[in-house]
């Protein structure tokens, strides 16, 4: 597929995807494996997905956004980021054997209509590697669906240009792995402030976003960095949806999956210094993921796993003292 998020230096070119903008050579891949420079023209992933499946939205995971809607979610290959521990490594980190089943934007979205489906997520792997495939799906997806909704789910290192080509999207999660840049740059082999600048920016395009930290033991779990990630949030809005959720041995880690006390320690936290929506996940009996009203207390949103729910708002409108949640309701 031809691009346009690239930028030619005679027959070598940059590639504008990502904020690694790699300089690639001719006859050669950007660090993320899967675009390559074609004799001075950008090749990239498209006509094909490695996963597809319909999701309830809260396993993005996304709360605030038109909550227990189901979702069409794919995604293909390749990441930008080098994470040791992550889960979803056969498709981010593929050998030559890898599966991928071809597919077009027509047949997604009319997979989505045959199943009353209205959201499409980009996730699984990093979208930014297959930016120009996922547009087009969600531009079709937009075309053919009333009230469609496109979603991304990110580790926020795609450019400003990939997110304007998304539409931009209207709602988004971007993975925060650690707030301390020596670990973000130990874990990912990519820098923390770009990661911040792209929640910035999704921000201010005003794009439903949300965030997620992977909690790892001895990692990434102090107390202090949990402090600074929830400063630096609470700076943006303290209505922010944070995902604190745990860890499980994966790809080239091993050490024990995160237990339920720290992210619960992690979450507590959170929210002693003044996040008003820190969610706990992936850990078994889960009680964490409820909804507490910021201005009276009172829990209106209990989430159990991802199918069972109550919900006692109103259109976003706390039952008890009508105080309008952040997020997108209906
Ligand atoms: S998307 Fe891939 S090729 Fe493009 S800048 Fe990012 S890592 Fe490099």
């Amino acid at each position: 597929m031809k691009s346009f998020l690239y930028e030619n230096k005679g027959e070598d070119l940059i590639c504008k995807a990502c904020r690694r903008f790699c300089f690639i050579k001719k006859g050669k891949s950007g660090f993320c494996g899967q675009r390559k420079n074609i004799n001075g023209k950008l090749s990239v992933p498209k006509g094909f997905v490695s996963s597809l499946a319909f999701d309830p939205i809260e396993k993005k995971p996304i709360y605030h956004f038109m909550p227990s809607r189901p979702t069409l979610s794919f995604g293909a290959l390749g990441c930008n980021f080098t994470c040791p521990y992550c889960q979803n490594h056969s498709i981010s980190k593929p050998g030559d054997s890898c599966p991928v089943y071809p597919f077009t934007a027509e047949k997604f979205a009319d997979t989505a209509v045959k199943e009353n489906i209205k959201i499409a997520v980009a996730t699984y792997n990093e979208p930014a590697v297959f930016a120009e495939w996922a547009a087009e799906i969600f531009y079709v997806f937009r075309k053919k669906i009333k009230g469609a909704k496109i979603g991304v789910v990110s580790n926020g290192y795609f450019s400003e240009d990939t997110l304007k080509l998304w539409g931009p999207p209207d709602f988004i999660n971007i993975d925060l792995k650690s707030f301390d840049e020596d670990i973000h740059r130990k874990i990912t082999g990519a820098e923390l402030k770009e990661v911040l600048s792209s929640i910035e920016l999704c921000l201010s395009l005003g794009v439903w976003t949300e965030i997620t930290t992977l909690l790892v033991k001895n990692l990434n779990d102090s107390s202090a960095e949990i402090r600074k990630a929830a400063d630096y949030i609470k700076s943006l809005s303290s209505e922010i949806p944070w995902h604190i959720t745990a860890y499980r041995p994966a790809y080239l880690m091993n050490i024990p999956a995160t237990d339920k006390q720290d992210i619960e320690k992690a979450v507590f936290t959170a929210r002693e210094m003044g996040l008003k929506h820190v969610y706990g996940g992936n850990v078994v009996g889960d009680s964490l993921g409820d909804t507490f009203c910021p201005s009276c207390g009172k829990k209106v949103y209990l989430r159990r796993g991802y199918l069972e729910y109550s919900n006692l708002l109103d259109k976003g409108k706390c039952p008890f003292c009508s105080y309008l949640l952040k997020g997108v309701w209906e």
